[in-house]
């Protein structure tokens, strides 16, 4: 056997091995000088029904794979690539899209002239593209189930009443029952108080103990104005972040002040264990104090930014302090 043979018959094995399918197309007549068979029986075709020519072969590429195809293709010819590259479905004789790759260049003889013979493999990719379109389904499965969990977990934080970190009404129950209540007390000619509590400087407690310690800070304040409350008649709220509405009903104004001022004393006086270690943090608050008065007519959103004006002057005024609205 001549040593071409002995070649030719080693290149076969590697190719086999390989599962690469070798073809050769010329050029210059688009001629296919060597089919790839196993491709073609792959795809279900017989011998003779193998197709001879490159606009042939075209014709049974995916329509929206032709022309990423032809585009590559050309980049070759044109040298703009090293080597021809690229991924595409082929239609079988049954009729279904099987995923195959190209690999290829133009490769001449030396007695021939250049850019004649354009030599190359094609492979079968169909199991590894299947599985890239599986996990880009289940992907986007998982992104859209995401998103509307996002949708439903802010539906629900809207309907809940309380707010998850203390348990007290959030702001919206605060609104709706404040209202109900602000009426209430307007129809019978009964006192109303409404404190805003706000907590001094606690964007430090945030930088120095860390986010944790500072919801463990709220939590221990929101306990203390809870139980210097009345069960089941003041209401105790969380209005924003370190800040909390108390509604008072039958609660005139000299009343309030006293009951904002042992609280401001009470909190004060308070060490809140903040992390694993047991260390110790004290805050202040400062309190701001409006009473609904006989007659004002004022709807509960006004009563409290009174109660908020009140609370403004007493962060002016240099903090842990109690003002009550001045214009009654
Ligand atoms: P002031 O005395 O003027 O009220 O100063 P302050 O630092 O308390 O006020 P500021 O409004 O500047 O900062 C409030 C901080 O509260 C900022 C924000 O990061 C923090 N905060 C808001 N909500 C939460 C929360 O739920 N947990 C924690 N740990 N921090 C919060
Ligand atoms: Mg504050
Ligand atoms: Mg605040």
């Amino acid at each position: 056997m001549s040593e071409a043979d002995l070649n030719k018959e080693r290149l076969e094995l590697a190719l086999e091995a390989a599962g690469l399918d070798l073809w050769e197309n010329n050029l210059l007549t688009g001629e296919v000088t060597r089919k790839a068979n196993k491709t073609f029986e792959e795809l279900g075709f017989t011998e003779e029904e193998i197709v001879a020519d490159v606009q042939g072969i075209y014709g049974l590429f995916h329509p929206d794979d032709l022309p990423r195809v032809q585009k590559a293709v050309e980049d070759h010819l044109s040298g703009r690539t090293a080597q021809y590259r690229c991924e595409f479905r082929l239609r079988s004789k049954a009729g279904e899209w099987i995923w195959f790759a190209n690999y290829g260049r133009i490769m001449d003889g030396k007695s021939t002239s250049p850019g004649q013979r354009l030599i190359g493999v094609t492979f079968n990719i169909d199991d590894r593209k299947r599985q890239e379109v599986e996990i880009a389904e289940i992907n986007r499965q998982l992104t859209e189930q995401n998103q509307l969990l996002q949708r439903l977990n802010a539906t629900l934080e809207l309907l809940a009443a309380n707010d998850s970190l203390t348990g007290l009404s959030n702001r919206r129950t605060l609104m709706e029952l404040g209202e109900n209540e602000c009426r209430r007390a307007e129809r019978f000619g009964h006192p109303l108080s409404v404190m805003v509590v706000d907590i001094d400087l606690f964007k430090m407690v945030n930088d120095v103990w860390g986010h944790l310690a500072g919801d463990r800070v709220i939590c221990a304040v929101a306990s203390a104005c809870v139980a210097r409350t009345r069960h089941g008649v003041d209401t105790v709220a969380r209005f924003g972040g370190e800040e909390f509405v108390l509604v008072l009903p039958e609660t005139d104004e000299a009343s309030a002040l006293g009951l904002a001022e042992s609280l401001r004393h009470v909190i004060a006086g308070q060490k809140v264990t903040v992390n694993e270690e047991g260390a110790q943090v004290s805050v202040t608050v400062s309190i701001g104090v409006a009473t609904l008065g006989q007659g004002a007519g004022l709807t509960f959103e006004q009563l409290v930014n009174k109660a908020d004006k009140a609370l403004y002057r007493a962060k002016e005024t240099g903090r842990n302090n109690v003002q009550r609205c001045a214009g009654k």
